[in-house]
Formats: structure tokens, C-alpha cells, sequence
């Protein structure tokens, strides 16, 4: 009951990345940098198992950009014609690569580092790859002409990673789609069947991943234009109640999300947020069984895997560390109270 998990990305400590900055680059290099992305792993997976964390990933440490970690190693995409584009429906203006031709895996991606951390937990391991949908909204297109193409294209991509990371012992597998809260009619129109494609055979369980975004300005300022109520739930969790996706991760917590609108995925597990990343204060245990307790309103008790509203990355790492562990005790509390 109540199993818990984190959505994502947690900080990188200060000897492998500058800290409390999102996408920081490397403070190391070569050798000792592959060799500082395992050790600070190691260090998340200490720092969740000791937190009462029970699905528990590495933190997203191997990577600085949670989906140009994998567009690294995909053919068809030119890194040097750099496209300035207004990503999340221009919510940030950014520099990004462009697909040039036809996109195809190098070889295997993020496989290495799921044997890795397979070896060093024995708790149920969850991975995160970016989504279809995401992807294409983080990356120029001059090759497919349609969005919708191009995401089929990525989606067959990231089955065959999926796949691959299943055989190295992932348990969940977590597709991040945060552009689902934005082209809320794409996402019914080809996004949902994307996701299903990326999904296709594999035999873990699933998850999609969809957020508010980082505490960081941008996303604050978004935010404050979306009303008293934040419904974007509301439009796309039909499609996603109806499709072969196990799981949906979604924010709760300091959030204008009405909690009604979990009662739209009535067949889905649900990744409650319970966890603010946007604030600095962490949370008691009380207030992580609170927002249990609020979701079970609308949803079964069995429904419910209390999970951060997105992850942690840009957090001091001793208040990440710390939410963990509000986590952790929230959940065990909820339990108690059950
Ligand atoms: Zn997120």
C-alpha cells in the first residue's frame, strides 16, 4: 500500500555538476566524470532506500538534460544547425538541434547505466526516458514535416531503448511527457497514441510523467497565467484512462489541480504528487499523508503511489534529501492511519 516512488531527476552534488542549477554543466571530465555519475547515483540510491523510497532510480545523474540525454545518441539530428524555438507553447525560448534526415538509434543509450543500478539495489528500479510528444517540442524539424510523423518515428526509438532497458532489469519505466499540460488537442490526436507505440510489448510496468514543470521562474510565471483552477487534467485524462499506459505521475501537492480530476483515471495506478518541488520547505510527514488522504477522496487507497510533483534537480541537495524523507515518513504515516 502506498508505494513510493520520486518522479525523476534529483540534484547533482556539487563535485559532479554546479549545484542548484538546472542542465549544469559537468565539473568533471573524462574518466573521472563516468566514474562521478555512478558514484553520485550510488549516493541517491543510499540517500532513497535510507528515505523509505521504494521504487528508487538513480536520479537521473548520468545525464545534464532529461531529453537531450537521449537525443545524443540518435542519428538524424544535427547539433550544429541550432533552431531558436519557443518551447512548451513558447513558454521558454531556447536553442535546439534540428532533425536533419531519418532518425535511428547508434545503439543502445541508457542501458549500461540501468545494469548499474540494477547491481546496486535490490528495491524495484524505475528509469525515466523523455516522451514522443516532449521530444518533438524540444527539437527543430526539417526532415518529417508533421509532428505527428516524427513523434512515430521517436516513439519506435525509444520501444526498442525501452525494451532494452526492461532485459537490464528495470522494473517501471516512466515516460516524461510535461508537453501533455500544454497542446492538450495534440495530445488526443496523436499524442496518447505516441505514448502507446514508445510502450508497445514491454512487460514492466509503465508510467507517464506529467507535471507543471521545475520550480524555476519560467514555469512560476506560467503558472500564475492558468487561473484559480488548473484543469489541463481534465481534457486529456480520458484518452489517457483508455490507454495501455500503467500508470500516471501527477502533481498534487501546492497545486491548483482540482483533485477531482483524479477520479478520471478510475483504471490507472497514480503517482500522487505529495512532494512541492517549487518551494524550499520541506515537507512535514503530516502534510505528505494530508495530500494522501485528499487524493483517496476520488480515488481507491490501492490506486495510490505518493511521488514528488516532478523532480528535484534544481533543489539544494539537503532539501531534496530531506523531502525524500518527508516522503518516506508521509507515507508510512498514511499507512498507519489506514
Ligand atoms: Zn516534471
Amino acid at each position: 500500500m502506498f508505494e513510493t516512488t520520486v518522479a525523476g531527476s534529483l540534484p547533482k552534488p556539487a563535485w559532479l555538476a554546479e549545484p542548484e542549477k538546472l542542465w549544469a554543466p559537468w565539473r568533471l571530465e573524462g574518466d573521472d566524470l563516468e566514474r562521478g555519475k555512478k558514484d553520485a547515483s550510488l549516493v541517491w540510491i543510499k540517500e532513497q532506500e535510507a528515505a523509505g523510497i521504494d521504487v528508487v532510480s538513480g536520479g537521473e545523474q548520468f545525464r545534464v538534460h532529461f531529453v537531450h540525454g537521449f537525443l545524443e545518441q540518435i542519428d538524424g539530428i544535427d547539433w550544429q544547425k541550432k533552431t531558436k524555438m519557443g518551447i512548451r507553447d513558447n513558454r521558454y525560448v531556447v536553442d535546439v538541434p534540428t532533425v536533419t534526415g531519418p532518425l535511428s538509434r547508434k545503439g543502445p543509450v541508457h542501458g549500461d547505466e540501468v545494469a548499474f543500478l540494477r547491481d546496486h539495489t535490490d528495491h524495484k528500479l524505475k528509469f525515466t526516458l523523455p516522451g514522443p510528444m516532449t521530444i518533438c517540442d524540444t527539437i527543430a524539424d526539417e526532415h518529417y514535416g508533421r509532428r505527428a510523423d516524427m513523434a512515430m518515428a521517436f516513439a519506435e526509438l525509444l520501444n526498442a531503448e525501452a525494451k532494452e532497458l526492461e532485459a537490464k532489469g528495470a522494473d517501471l519505466i516512466q515516460f516524461d511527457e510535461p508537453a501533455f499540460n500544454v497542446f492538450m488537442d495534440d495530445v488526443k490526436e496523436w499524442g496518447v497514441d505516441a505514448l502507446q507505440k514508445a510502450r508497445e510489448g514491454l512487460a514492466c510496468t509503465t508510467a507517464v510523467h506529467i507535471c507543471y514543470g521545475y520550480g524555476i521562474q519560467a514555469n512560476l510565471d506560467w503558472k500564475e497565467t492558468l487561473g484559480s483552477e488548473w484543469r489541463q487534467y481534465e481534457e486529456i485524462f480520458p484518452a489517457l484512462n483508455a490507454s495501455n499506459i500503467d500508470q500516471v505521475s501527477l502533481e498534487c501537492a501546492n497545486s491548483k489541480v482540482p483533485l477531482s480530476l483524479l477520479g478520471l483515471l478510475k483504471d490507472k495506478d497514480l503517482m500522487v504528487g505529495a512532494i512541492d518541488v517549487a518551494s524550499l520547505e520541506i515537507e512535514t510527514p503530516e502534510k505528505v499523508a494530508q495530500t494522501i488522504r485528499d487524493a483517496m477522496q476520488f480515488v481507491s487507497a490501492e490506486q495510490i503511489k505518493p511521488c514528488t510533483n516532478c523532480g528535484l534537480a534544481p533543489l539544494p541537495r539537503d532539501v531534496a534529501a530531506g523531502k525524500l524523507r518527508a516522503l518516506g515518513a508521509g507515507a508510512e504515516l498514511a499507512r498507519q492511519q489506514l
